[in-house]
């Protein structure tokens, strides 16, 4: 649920078109213009952490309304007493979408959003770049002045959210409480004959019940259908009395609807009973219209219907099944309720594929393996398993062998060897994201009862594919969680297990549906959150990121000549020498797969696209521009279109760069180049050596989604009554190990002479604050043990920790190190951030065989097997109370 955010100034804006999005609402939006594209490029994909963007509501008729206050766009008045500045500079680039702006009306009120969720396409053939963004809203704003940036508009805002003092003050008042008391009563009159309706259980009553009123009336209102006036005017409502009362009549008004609609198909019902009577007229009627020569276009339909439903080859049960609700069609008039969903059920057991299936040839393992081995560098091993999995195939293809599952950090790979699988085995591939699923109906589909009931993923995929023999990935399988929605978990048990999913039942679907001839891969970024039945069915294959090395050969050997191809280049246009490539990986990335560094190549191969462009609309076109047959650049070139090549973000001065390819020769990346479009560098070396200047500060390893990371650990100390205070979303283990760590020091402060002269206690009178920075990533686990307690005896001792050290194992109460998990991603990550020395604990020395050996010659490996070998390597010339000592 949306916590209070704290809003930036300036949002970038994206504009929805009569439509509104609510706070508390989530939808999932498609981008396809220039402009949104670019935004969404610029403010939330670029970015790191997922970013905040304002979502207005414009109107686009032009006739105005009376609701709200609008400002017109193209005209520039300001309307209304808010006097509304827009400041535009459109360039040749943006004119189709400045021209849709002309008439386009923004209202002034707005609801901030963060992206829950990206995901970006590439359209074929066209290369145009399209994103699928998860929206939340988040809260309400003003707009004080509109402006652009690029192609698409910023605002200056201000936040209409109420301070917390605000609210408890409105919560005293008693209007408000007789307020939410209604809401409340209508709201749950409307739940319980909804769920009369569709029987869903209790979930929204567990929403009523456990959300605040002040959002709830938001949330509640943004799930039903309303017209965009009604969505304008909750939106309006920034009083939360108003608001209240508000949601209370729209809530109310549904309510009336519903009753209504139950009425009539009560009586449309009672007709239907007399259905042979009417059967008859509908004869005697088509027997008319013949007469007059009326052409039938929906008796077309069915019988276009029928016909496809005959060519389906559903198995015979289903076939019968599916006749039934033909006739029942028949029958239906167009404008009956319940046509129309009989009908799109129809269509979807014609759709789906009940015996259509890529044809299977025999499986040939020496190319499947070339094939592998064209796709990817390295991962030997990993190839030989698929090779494996394959030739068991062969065999027997009917084997009931395990579900693969490849896990590891993003951008390792997991997807792209999934689809060589399904090259391999000459199968189609479809691909099935189960990120954020927590709703079991997401799987398995809603009934038909409910209304905008649609198939499950599973059957949607399938009919996406048009066989029924597919490799379908289940993609971020370990991101599916379970909540009052139901458990996602066992459905999936169900699908992957080969005795109970010959008939699946897809509850919209109704009739068993065989997924036995499904190859089913999945992916997860860790094991942990797998459910254990699951992990049952799956056998893992585990890949851990790169070395900076492997990237290397990687985006030599695969990544830039893909890339190139995909921006209609060829190397020689562009040259990407690999010592750039080098200088991207050390400066402009730090991750465990090759995402970003994909990203970064593509970007430049976007800067260079331009100028070759560009340089073709200025010169007479000379024998080597004409190779470009690239689709994209010739949508670019085509007068009017609309231009879907995203705007460098960098600015990049065409000038100079125009000057560069004067040359027909390739354009050859260098320095300059890398940061006029890439930016100035992101990481270098030094990051850990700055950050431990002072002292209480250490460097610890932890594991995350992302594979291994380098984790601060920051102490210090302020006067105080003896407490600990400890910050950066920690959970309950890690918060533990804070404990545990003060107490052992505490213990030993003598020992270490770390109390300060006279006082034996290093608490008295002081705080300890212990803050682990990314303070908006949630950290937990007992791996930070070791490196607490060495930042602890760097306060209390005032001596710097090593810069080039880093450390990472859980700590007893008797200080003895134990184990850890994830050692080698963790390794992994100490050596990209240019760290020399790894303590570990001395029971993982055997997990180090995994390791790389060339990241191991590059690091000094020393294991601990107590706290004190760990704080001997940790500090400058030993441990800080050696020193101490040899003063006394
Ligand atoms: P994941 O599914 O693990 O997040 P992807 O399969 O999407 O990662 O990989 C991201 C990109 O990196 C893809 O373009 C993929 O082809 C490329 N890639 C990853 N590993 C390799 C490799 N070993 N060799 C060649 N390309 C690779």
């Amino acid at each position: 649920m949306a916590e209070t955010v704290e809003l930036p100034s300036r949002l970038a804006i994206l504009p929805f078109r009569n439509k509104v999005l609510l706070p508390g609402a989530i939808i999932r939006i498609r981008c396809t213009s220039h402009s949104s594209v670019t935004l969404v490029e610029q403010e939330l994909w670029q970015k790191e952490e997922k970013g905040l963007i304002g979502i207005l509501p414009v109107r686009d008729d032009a006739e105005g309304s009376s609701i709200g206050t609008m400002i017109n766009h193209g005209a520039g008045s300001d309307s209304g007493e808010r006097s509304l500045k827009f400041l535009v500079g459109t360039t040749d680039a943006q004119k189709s979408d400045a021209k849709d702006q002309q008439d386009l009306q923004w209202h002034t009120r707005g609801v901030a959003a963060r992206a829950l969720h990206l995901s970006r396409g590439v359209e074929k053939p066209s290369g145009r770049v399209t994103y699928v963004v998860v929206l939340e809203g988040l809260s309400r704003f003003n707009v004080q002045e509109l402006g652009k940036r690029g192609p698409y508009s910023v605002a200056r805002i201000t936040s209409l959210e109420m301070t917390k003092a605000e609210l408890e003050q409105v919560q005293q008042d008693p209007d408000f409480v007789a307020l939410s008391r209604q809401f409340k009563t209508t709201a749950m009159e409307l739940v319980s004959v909804l769920e009369q309706k569709q029987k869903t259980g209790g979930r929204t009553k567990v929403l009523l019940e456990t959300v605040p009123i002040h959002k709830l009336a938001d949330i509640f209102v943004a799930s039903f259908e309303m017209s965009f006036e009604e969505q304008l005017s909750m939106l309006d409502s920034v009083d939360l009395k108003v608001r209240l009362s508000k949601a209370t009549e729209l809530v109310d008004r549904h309510l009336q609807s519903i009753r209504v609609a139950e009425k009539i198909t009560q009586k449309v019902e009672g007709q239907l009973s007399k259905s042979q009577k009417e059967y008859l007229l509908r004869q005697q009627m088509r027997a008319i219209k013949e007469e007059l020569g009326d052409n039938d276009d929906d008796e077309d339909d069915v019988a276009a219907l029928e016909r496809k439903m005959q060519a389906a080859g559903m198995p015979s049960n289903i076939w019968k099944h599916a006749q039934r609700e033909l006739r029942r069609l028949k029958k239906m008039q167009p404008q009956q309720p319940g046509y129309n969903s009989s009908r799109v059920y129809l269509e979807l057991l014609a759709d789906l594929p009940w015996e259509k299936a890529s044809e299977e040839h025999e499986l040939d393992l020496k190319a499947a393996k070339e094939r592998l081995d064209s796709d990817h560098y390295g991962l030997a091993k990993v190839k030989q398993r698929i090779i494996e999995y394959l030739a068991v195939r062969k065999l027997k293809p009917d084997a009931r062998g395990p579900v693969l599952c490849f896990v590891g950090p993003p951008g390792v790979g997991k997807t792209s060897l999934a689809s060589s699988i399904a090259a391999a085995l000459g199968r189609k591939f479809v691909r099935l994201s189960l990120g954020g699923v927590k709703d079991e109906a997401d799987i398995r589909g809603h009934r038909r009862t409910y209304i905008g009931s649609m198939p499950g993923r599973l059957i949607d995929g399938l009919k996406r594919v048009g066989v029924c023999n597919p490799v379908m990935l289940l993609d971020e399988i370990d991101k599916t969680g379970s909540d009052v929605r139901g458990d996602p978990a066992s459905a999936l048990l169900e699908v992957l297990d080969p005795e109970q999913n010959k008939s699946f039942n897809d509850h919209y679907l109704n009739v068993p549906y065989d997924l036995s001839k499904v190859v089913f891969v999945a992916t997860a970024n860790r094991v942990q959150p797998i459910p254990p039945p699951l992990l049952d069915r799956m056998e893992l294959i585990e890949l851990p990121g790169y070395t900076q090395e492997e990237k290397l050969k990687i985006a030599m050997r695969h990544l830039i000549p893909r890339v190139l191809d995909q921006h209609g280049l060829s190397s020689e246009f562009l040259k990407i020498p690999e010592a750039m490539v080098k200088n991207i990986i050390q400066r402009y990335t730090r991750e465990a797969g090759v995402r970003s560094l994909e990203r970064n190549l593509a970007a430049l191969a976007r800067a260079a696209a331009v100028m070759v462009a560009e340089h073709e609309q200025t010169l007479p076109l000379s024998k080597d521009v004409q190779k470009l047959t690239s689709p994209l650049l010739n949508g670019r070139m085509a007068e009017g279109g609309e231009v879907e090549m995203e705007v460098i973000p960098m600015g990049v001065n065409d000038h100079e760069i125009g000057g560069t390819f004067q040359s027909p020769s390739a354009l050859v990346v260098d320095e300059t180049m890398l940061e006029k479009i890439l930016g100035p560098p992101r990481f270098d070396d030094s990051e850990a050596a700055d950050r431990v200047a002072s002292a209480g500060v250490s460097v610890g390893l932890v594991w995350t989604t992302f594979g291994g990371e380098v984790q601060f650990v920051e102490a210090t100390s302020m006067v105080g009554k003896g407490e600990m205070h400890l910050t950066g979303q920690l959970g309950d283990v890690i918060k533990e190990s804070a404990q545990l760590a003060l107490t052992w020091v505490r213990a030993r402060a003598s020992d270490f002479k770390l109390a300060l002269a006279g006082d034996m206690n290093v608490l008295d009178g002081r705080d300890i604050h212990i803050h682990f920075p990314a303070g908006a990533v949630p950290k937990d686990g007992p791996s930070a043990g070791v490196t607490l307690v060495t930042a602890l005896v760097s306060l209390f001792s005032q001596k710097r920790v090593r810069a080039d050290t880093a450390m990472t194992g859980e700590m007893t109460l008797r200080g003895l190190v134990l184990p850890v998990g994830g050692i080698k991603d963790k390794i992994l990550a100490a050596h990209r951030y240019g760290i020399k020395r790894v303590i570990l604990p001395q029971r993982n020395s055997k997990d180090l065989v995994e390791v790389p050996a060339a990241v191991l010659s590059s690091l000094e490996v020393i294991l601990a097997k107590r706290m004190e070998d760990v704080l001997e390597n940790a500090f400058e010339g030993g441990c800080p109370w050696r020193n101490n000592h040899s003063k006394l």
